[in-house]
């Protein structure tokens, strides 16, 4: 697609926004003449398992835009494929992102549609579609999205966690080391948590989240809205130990876990006691990791009150 074809489209799109505001379309046949919509970024949420999850917005969508950017051009085929959608792709992923937008932004400021689909799930979440709305942004360009599945929040309803308040936290880093530093300065958040895992990682992920936010309740929620979806709850040693033992599962990954434990029963002085009890035969390492497994209070708060008391 390029400006000089969308340039005489452009008046027409113009035009033609208001009334298709808002009016019923009917489904175009392959080959068939495509309802102009808006100039714009059309951000559409695809299924995340289940092909009939994608909304009758979005598929009206995706029929009329002049273009789908995705992330593989394989995976959002099958979903068009589905719905008998015959619009044209253009890959837009981690890897071309930078390349591809320039041409993207073009479509629209020439008058074009854009749809933006992710592989799975509303796009801009955990993948490079937000540099692609924030430079619209930054150009005035339109913004409308088409919202549905997304596993975050999918994961969060079915892990029976408190969801008044939650933080979504994505992917943490691959490295232990990076990634307890990552946990640690999650610890305090007074909000359930929600992160994306991948499989071969899960136990791994599991024990450092049980080492540095303490053993809260936690689920491990898997292949959402697919044949094998599964949700297992427990506490966070518990699902760690587990996935220790049957290795990595497979399939896609949410983890969700419970706000920091109530402290309120645990004064200072009741801590201080528990610490000064366990210190005598144990270093301040196991003593912080032990409490906090056994408190809930997170690991490093435990370690630097530990190596004060040891000093006195
Ligand atoms: N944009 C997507 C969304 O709205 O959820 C997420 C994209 S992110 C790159 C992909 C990650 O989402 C996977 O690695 C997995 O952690 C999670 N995910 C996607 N589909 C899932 C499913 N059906 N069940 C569990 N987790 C899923």
């Amino acid at each position: 697609m390029d400006q000089e074809k969308f340039s005489a489209k452009k008046s027409a799109r113009r035009s033609s926004a208001k009334t298709n505001e808002g009016s019923k379309r009917s489904k175009p046949s392959a080959g068939s003449q495509k309802n102009l919509l808006k100039a714009g970024l059309y951000l559409v949420a695809t299924p995340i398992g289940n092909l009939q999850d994608l909304s009758l917005r979005g598929i009206e969508i995706l029929q009329n835009v002049d273009v789908i950017a995705c992330e593989d051009t394989r995976v959002t085929g099958k979903i068009l494929s589905r719905h008998a959608i015959d619009t044209a792709m253009k890959a837009y992923h981690e890897h071309n992102a930078k390349r591809a937008r320039p041409g993207l932004l073009r479509i629209i400021k020439a008058g074009g549609a854009v749809a933006l689909v992710s592989d799975a799930g509303t796009p801009a979440i955990s993948d490079p579609g937000f540099r692609l709305v924030n430079e619209c942004i930054l150009q005035g360009l339109e913004i409308t999205a088409a919202p549905g599945a997304n596993a975050a929040i999918t994961g969060l309803i079915l892990s029976g966690l408190p969801t008044d308040r939650f933080l979504f936290a994505g992917f943490l880093p691959a490295k232990s080391k990076q990634r307890t530093q990552e946990l640690a300065g999650l610890a305090e958040v007074p909000a359930t948590l929600i992160f994306y895992e991948s499989a071969k990682r899960l136990a791994a992920a599991l024990a450092d989240m049980a080492e540095q936010l303490g053993d809260r309740p936690a689920a491990v929620t898997r292949e959402l809205t697919k044949l094998h979806e599964e949700i297992r709850r427990g506490s966070l040693s518990e699902l760690s130990n587990h996935y220790q033992e049957t290795g990595a599962p497979k399939g896609e990954i949410v983890i969700v876990i419970g706000p920091p434990l109530k402290k309120a029963a645990l004064t200072e002085a009741k801590l201080d006691e528990l610490i000064r009890q366990a210190l005598p035969d144990n270093s301040v390492r196991d003593v912080a990791a032990e409490l906090a497994r056994e408190t809930g209070v997170a690991k490093r708060q435990i370690y630097a009150r530990a190596l004060e008391l040891a000093k006195k």
